[in-house]
């Protein structure tokens, strides 16, 4: 789909801008062996030129915003030896995928599972370093006032054959999931993200699956995977991590989920990342390329393009309440609640490193897991970590409501005196947690706004880590693409 023309008029530097005095100019800001940790945290950028009014500093390409988007934009360019400045409103990488250590314990920014088979991160990322802890295949569902077991027939064959006949759905409705299986892995990813689309509960009725297993394994699984219990994501997306699901595992990195982005940034030029830089203009106008101003006042000028890897919300908000993907902001966003609690070791009820869901369509659990049964390291020794997630926010429910609701709830499940020992730890209200995508919608947004200036994120394509990584990526193709058309009108016009 094609992004409509924005009013800001952004010129093509002109051939003059790409330069290799340019590029030297910039690259000679590089310390030649720098360290991961030399990431700047200072706010202030190189400072050339001190007048307000003129930038301070030139740059190739200006990557705005360090989530999985940014960094792929970053780690694309940096492949072509492209120079740029990855500027990052906040005081880390990461975006929305973010970890923070508290007291010995590990607590990633809200429930996110890395799921192996997500085919562009495979490419990016070195799974070894990452340290992955995988989680069982399948979940143990709560309905009827215990647990039954969904398992993976692939993976855990004699779980699987036992849960059968459990009343989590019929004998058919698991043949149908194996069907489903069939289907989604002999289409191409490119056949899946384009695909006619419905609601994934649409899709699932028309596929013949009882309301039994949409209301105790779809809602709270999928639902828990799109923020969205009603399942009104589009089922191009359901089919898109129904087949990543089916080819890989899910798993946690054992220092947390940061440790994704954290990875990629690492290899990045450290004098090429800012933090604490947030933009809060940009400027296409000038001959010379675009002028992007931060929060600071300080101005940048890029000779090659911007890409804008920020949330659609704040790309909307830069670019002066233009729409980039033609249909607007689709509302409401999907939202959560994370909860952390810990408990001794030895007094966790279950050892599974398994994901716990509500089947039982009362309460305000959705899932919950017993982090440290998948990766120890998210707890000091001797310590267990409990993750409990809602989906919403839950708006005009305290914090102590909250807390006190879900052990009442949990106690449910695993008995007041287990649960009667859990301390509270923290809780993360995220407000916007992924995009709303429910159809109609477009997983292969243009990335090209215009020459000069590109759109990317999870919004462009599937609200995934992987559909980040894409976007970015592709974000950085059109811009190399364009550039090379610009390089390619040079050569002709000098001979
Ligand atoms: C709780 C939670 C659970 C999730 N679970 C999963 C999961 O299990 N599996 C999965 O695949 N996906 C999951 N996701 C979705 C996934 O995290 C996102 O799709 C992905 O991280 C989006 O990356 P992004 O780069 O597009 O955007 P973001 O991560 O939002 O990055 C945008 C960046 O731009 C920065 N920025 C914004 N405005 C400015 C500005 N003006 N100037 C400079 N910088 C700016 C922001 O600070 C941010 O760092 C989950 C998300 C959340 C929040």
């Amino acid at each position: 789909m094609s992004l409509p023309a924005l009013s800001l008029s952004f010129s093509i530097s002109s051939p003059a801008h790409f330069s290799s005095s340019n590029f030297k100019k910039f690259n000679s800001l590089k310390p030649p062996n720098a360290t991961p940790s030399q990431i700047s945290l200072d706010s202030t950028p190189p400072n050339l030129n001190p007048s307000p009014s003129q930038p301070s500093h030139n740059t190739g390409v200006i990557v705005v915003g360090a989530g999985l988007a940014g960094l792929a934009a970053a780690t694309r360019l940096q492949a072509e030896n492209i120079p740029f400045l990855l500027l990052e409103a906040s005081d880390a990488v990461g975006g929305r995928v973010r970890t923070d250590s508290v007291d010995g314990f590990t607590l990633d920014r809200g429930f996110q599972i890395f799921i192996t088979a997500y085919p562009e991160a495979r490419k990016l990322l070195d799974y070894d370093a990452l340290d992955l802890r995988r989680f069982y295949s399948g979940a143990r569902v709560f309905y009827g006032g215990r647990f039954h077991t969904v398992a993976d027939p692939l993976r855990h064959f004699s779980d699987s054959l036992q849960s059968l006949t459990n009343p989590i759905g019929s004998v058919i409705d698991k043949l149908l999931i194996a069907v489903t299986r069939i289907r989604v892995l002999s289409q191409s990813d490119f056949q899946i993200l384009t695909a006619d689309e419905v609601k994934t509960i649409e899709l699932l009725r028309s596929i013949g699956f009882s309301e039994s297993i949409l209301d105790r394994f779809f809602r709270p699984f999928f639902g828990g995977i799109f923020f969205d219990r009603e399942l009104e994501t589009t089922s191009r997306l359901f089919d898109f991590v129904f087949k990543c699901l089916a080819l890989g595992e899910n798993t946690l990195p054992k220092n947390g989920i940061a440790a994704i982005p954290e990875q990629l940034a690492a290899k990045l030029n450290p004098s090429s990342v800012l933090l604490n830089s947030r933009v809060v203009s940009i400027d296409h106008e000038s001959e010379e390329g675009a002028v992007v101003k931060l929060k600071s006042g300080e101005l940048l000028r890029s000779d090659l393009g911007v890409i804008l890897a920020i949330e659609e919300f704040e790309a909307v908000k830069i670019l002066k309440g233009k729409t980039l993907a033609g249909d607007g902001v689709k509302l409401p966003v999907r939202s959560t609640i994370c909860l952390y609690f810990t408990v001794d070791n030895d007094k966790v009820p279950v050892k599974d490193p398994v994901l716990f869901l509500n089947g039982s369509g009362r309460g305000i659990v959705n899932n919950m897991f017993f982090a440290t049964n998948v990766a120890p390291s998210y707890a000091p020794a001797g310590k267990a970590l409990v993750s409990v997630s809602l989906i919403g926010l839950h708006e005009g429910v305290s914090d102590e409501e909250l807390v006190e609701g879900v052990v009442k709830e949990l106690s449910g499940w695993f008995g007041e005196a287990a649960v009667g020992l859990w301390k509270y730890l923290r809780m993360y209200r995220i407000e916007f947690a992924q995009p709303n995508q429910c159809p109609p919608t477009n997983l292969m947004k243009e990335a090209r706004v215009k020459a000069g200036l590109y759109v990317c994120g999870d919004y462009v394509s599937s609200a995934t880590f992987d559909g980040a990584l894409v976007s970015g990526r592709r974000a950085a193709e059109a811009l190399l693409e364009d550039r090379a058309a610009v390089k390619s009108s040079m050569f002709s016009v000098s001979i």
